[in-house]
């Protein structure tokens, strides 16, 4: 197949840990080239977020990543970035007046917009299917979030028609598949196929970093409120209190201490006011080769977010044989089995967080056992190659509703 990938904001080849820049650039780098490896032909189109950016870059055999101008050639956060879809679809339409793909496949709600005014227009385009999968939900983003999201007042309905209006949407959870129904949209056009974790890279097998303490906890991922990270800080107290005074907690991803992340302030002043600062160090933005060695390190991994789409952390946790805490939401519920792969806590309850943590201290034996089962199950579900089988399924399915449709018009000139 051809297969287009957008993906606005998160560019496959973008270092991780800022703000906007984590698990979709993940997801659509390593869809990408699984898809690839598949034999498929992916070219990801994404906007060129700094000038000296080349147009087009081969990533391997059958992957390609084109550098689109949408808008200033410069950060631009994700929110921020509507005005700019339809230069981007502009570019993408263009890029298909030679050769128009099988399937377009949309990677955040803006990048679907930008998707279907691409694929519904031109004689190239129009008939090109989109598969759209939305990453996050403005609903469940707001009802967490209120006043303080900062998505554009358009997502309300532009999000919910766009649902509508895809050839197929693909669902990273279950959880997600019931929120895209209570949106109004109809389930028999969903599919659900997961992220996935690169098993090459993450593995319980290799080198680990030294910790400083007895006991380690870990954290990584976009230095946002959302993430909880301050709710791991906050059971720190808790967990001195069960006996484990001899614990640091590592924080990978944000700008780090010193700098000018106001997230990453927030937190090193939380540690402060409760006293546990000596134990908390925020390391910033880590590079992927770097992950395994500090998975590996850790005693537990702590996700502990207000909702997860999906969650690729708590996968590369497990794929190192490491247990994790996590909070009982979106795609966790489906990726952690609660005391198969680690322990589930409910949302926003550090006391909760400190007395999953201390089981898991406490007993190197369940450590090991959550660790062993948590790597058979990455390594049985969630390898690329298998997420890129699912999502060629509804390619596939996406495709033939299009043929269907075009089935069921009426002829030129045939008598209706
Ligand atoms: N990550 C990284 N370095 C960092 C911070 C994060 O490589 O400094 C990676 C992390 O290992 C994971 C991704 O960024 O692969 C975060 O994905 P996740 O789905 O957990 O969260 P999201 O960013 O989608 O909210």
């Amino acid at each position: 197949m051809r297969i287009s990938m957008i993906s606005e904001h998160a560019s496959p080849l973008a270092a991780l840990g800022g703000v906007d820049a984590g698990g979709q650039n993940v997801h659509v780098a390593a869809l990408s080239g699984a898809l690839a490896r598949r034999g498929h032909r992916v070219t990801v189109y994404t906007r060129r977020d700094a000038p000296d950016l080349p147009t087009r870059v081969r990533v391997q055999p059958g992957l390609e990543v084109v550098h689109v101008d949408a808008g200033p050639a410069a950060y631009v956060p994700k929110d921020d970035l509507l005005p700019f879809m339809g230069a981007l679809a502009d570019a993408i339409a263009e890029d298909w007046a030679e050769a128009a793909p099988d399937v377009v496949h949309a990677h955040f709600w803006m990048s679907g917009v930008a998707a279907l005014d691409a694929a519904r227009r031109g004689p190239a385009g129009s008939g090109v299917p989109v598969v759209q999968t939305f990453h996050a939900l403005g609903t469940v983003k707001r009802r967490h979030q209120g006043a303080d999201d900062t998505s554009p007042p358009e997502r309300r309905f532009l999000e919910p028609s766009l649902g509508r209006a895809a050839d197929r949407i693909i669902a990273t959870c279950s959880d997600e598949a019931f929120e895209l129904k209570a949106m109004g949209i109809d389930t028999r056009t969903v599919s659900i196929a997961p992220c996935g974790v690169d098993l090459e890279l993450f593995s319980s097998e290799g080198p680990a970093d030294a910790k400083r303490r007895a006991h380690r906890i870990l954290s990584v991922g976009r230095l946002v409120p959302r993430k909880g990270v301050d709710l791991v800080i906050r059971s720190l107290p808790h967990l001195k209190d069960l006996g484990f005074a001899d614990v640091e907690l590592l924080i990978v991803g944000g700008g780090g201490t010193g700098g000018r992340d106001p997230e990453a302030r927030r937190l090193v002043e939380l540690a402060r006011s409760l006293g546990v600062a000596g134990q908390v160090e925020l390391r910033g933005q880590v590079p992927r080769d770097a992950m395994p060695g500090i998975f590996r390190s850790a005693d537990a991994v702590a996700c502990t977010p207000w909702y997860e789409p999906f969650g690729i952390v708590p996968l590369e946790a497990m794929a190192c044989g490491i247990p994790v805490v996590a909070a009982a939401v979106g795609g966790l519920t489906d990726s952690v089995v609660d005391r198969g792969t680690g322990l589930h806590v409910p949302p926003r309850n550090p006391e909760a967080i400190a007395g999953a943590l201390a089981a898991l201290l406490a007993s190197p034996r369940l450590r090991t056992k959550l660790g062993r089962a948590g790597e058979r199950r990455a390594r049985a579900r969630y390898s690329w190659n298998r997420v890129a089988e699912e999502t060629e399924k509804a390619y596939r399915l996406a495709i033939a509703g299009m043929a269907g449709a075009a089935r069921l018009e009426p002829m030129e000139g045939a008598a209706l």
